[in-house]
């Protein structure tokens, strides 16, 4: 998981390296005191940070630098020169180094000593309801941006790196202190008072108070509704029974891996993101994977026909089958019955049949809600002093001004990042384009944009070579992409995209 190791590059601390390796919006790699050092050059001024992201260990240095910006290839984390201090999905600032040039040479003088925020005024007090990545960063964001009143953070369960339990954990190469995003005494060190395992069911907005499943009544002066989705369960005669899981907890995780030990045949029943990482998972695990969905092409709403092909061949090379263009008509101990009549023994069935999003608290309080808890561009909802974000959240694409829902993660963390600040009177219009990544055995998808439909796709480079970038268009726009092994291209693209630079998005598939 971790991309650290040897180390790379000149010895930035000891030997310095020329200046003319680190012309303008330029990087160079190497290190200082047995840690890699990453100089860059931006608007005149040298910076040197860690080089390693903190999310997952990628390399900056094959990153992409933008203004003060330096953004990862693996999961589009940023990273600011001036500070080190990160956006999601990494948690944490990268350290910051003194660097001197003198003489055509830079050099790194030592450490940085982080500056705590400047104070900032803001509600009362604030309450987050949900504690997945959005509401997590949310608290994390309003003390990174100097808050210093109360914050409460209610859970059903604590933080925790959910796309990991698809894919590395459910594989079984992930180890299980991987999985929080925060150990316990770090809530305690920024003094969020946490409310995990416990589940809030109204909340009133006129009066700033919320009721939890005990009885307790909270007050808030803010409320950020970071409540998520629920995955959807089999609506089939046995899509209740036990060994019929579905994947969204660490807890769902845990209990298919506990079903996939005792027996060596799954059904997963869903052929997109989630199911199709499990099929992945369950196979490193040596399981018996058959997979079941209407759709006639893996994933073929969002990724196209051509990659959706690609993701099907390569789970196929790894054993898996498919049985598109059906689906389950009864479940029980033993099989799965499909409607075509086959009949499909499974000692676990996992089902990846989409999600609906957690919008009973909002609807109850009368908030505006369609098919999502309606945001404006500020993340705030039609009740004053309360904000949503994250898969629950439906809020206005700038792009092409239509109300979307996104399931992603990166997109969870930074809404609620700027929902957090916006309480804090940042009154910044959520911009951020779309990202997210999926991973299936060695071959990993990153996916740039916002194609709610498109009408034709252009494949450019070479897909089964893992080597493409795929443009997803509605009539002559770009509304996305998708690239296979070309993380630099899906990050230029990113870039491409916030400029509403479309010349730059049409030469990224030349
Ligand atoms: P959630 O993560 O759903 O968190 C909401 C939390 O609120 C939950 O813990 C819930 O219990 C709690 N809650 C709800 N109602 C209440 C209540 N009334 N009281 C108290 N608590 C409540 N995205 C990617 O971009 N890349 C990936 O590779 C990827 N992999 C994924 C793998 C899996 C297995 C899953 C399930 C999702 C994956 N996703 C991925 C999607 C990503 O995880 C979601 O977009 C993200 O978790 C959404 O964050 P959220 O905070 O909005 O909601």
């Amino acid at each position: 998981m971790s991309g650290g190791g040897e180390l790379k590059g000149p010895d930035l601390a000891s030997e310095g390296a020329s200046s003319a390796e680190v012309a303008e919006g330029g990087m160079l790699l190497g290190h200082a005191q047995g840690e890699a050092v990453l100089i860059a050059r931006s608007e005149g001024k040298l910076y040197a940070i860690g080089a390693s992201c903190t999310h997952y260990g990628g390399p900056l240095a094959e990153g992409v630098l933008s203004g003060d910006r330096v953004r990862c290839p693996w999961h589009h984390a940023q990273f600011c020169l001036k500070d080190g201090s990160s956006r999601a999905p990494a948690l944490n600032p990268v350290p910051c180094w003194k660097v001197e040039e003198s003489a055509g040479r830079v050099r790194v003088t030592g450490k940085v000593e982080p500056k705590p925020p400047a104070r900032r005024e803001g509600p009362e007090s604030v309450v987050i309801v949900g504690a997945g990545p959005a509401g997590n960063v949310a608290a994390e964001a309003l003390r990174a941006n100097g808050y210093e009143g109360p914050i409460t953070l209610i859970g059903g369960e604590s933080p925790v790196d959910r796309p990991n339990l698809s894919k590395d954990y459910l594989a079984g190469t992930a180890q299980a202190e991987w999985i929080p995003l925060r150990p316990k005494e770090f809530y305690q060190e920024k003094r969020i008072e946490c409310l995990f395992g416990a589940r809030v069911t109204r909340i009133d907005p006129a009066a700033r108070s919320l009721t939890l499943q005990d009885g307790k009544t909270v007050r808030f002066g803010a409320l950020l509704l970071a409540t998520g989705a629920e995955a959807n369960r089999l609506q089939v005669p046995g899509g209740d029974l036990p060994h019929v899981r579905t994947l969204r907890s660490l807890a769902d995780s845990d209990a298919i891996i506990a079903r996939a030990a005792k027996g060596k045949r799954a059904v997963v029943v869903g052929a997109s993101f989630i199911g199709l990482e499990a099929a992945a998972s369950l196979r490193a695990r040596g399981v018996e994977v058959h997979v079941v969905a209407p759709e006639s092409v893996p994933a073929e709403r969002v990724l196209g026909r051509e990659l959706g092909g690609l993701l099907r061949k390569v789970h196929e090379e790894h054993g898996v089958v498919f049985h598109l263009g059906d689906v389950p008509a009864s479940i029980d101990e033993r099989e799965v019955v499909l409607k075509s009549g086959t009949r499909l023994p499974a000692d676990v069935v996992v089902a990846g049949v989409g999600v609906r999003p957690g919008i009973s608290l909002a609807e109850q309080a009368g908030l505006t809600v369609d098919r999502g808890i309606v945001v404006d561009e500020f993340l705030r909802t039609s009740a004053p002093a309360v904000w949503a974000a994250g898969d629950v959240a439906r809020i206005p694409d700038p792009r092409t001004g239509q109300k979307v829902r996104i399931e992603h993660w990166v997109v969870a963390e930074r809404q609620a990042e700027a929902a957090a600040k916006n309480m804090l009177g940042f009154n910044q219009p959520y911009r951020d384009v779309p990202f997210f990544w999926t991973n299936h055995y060695d071959l990993a998808v990153n996916y740039v944009g916002h194609a709610e439909k498109f009408d034709s796709v252009q494949v450019a480079g070479n897909l089964h070579g893992r080597d493409a970038i795929v443009a997803y268009r509605e009539g002559s726009a770009i509304r996305a992409v998708a690239t296979v092994g070309r993380d630099r291209a899906a990050l230029e693209a990113e870039l491409a995209f916030e400029q509403g630079d479309d010349a730059a998005l049409e030469r990224l598939l030349r």
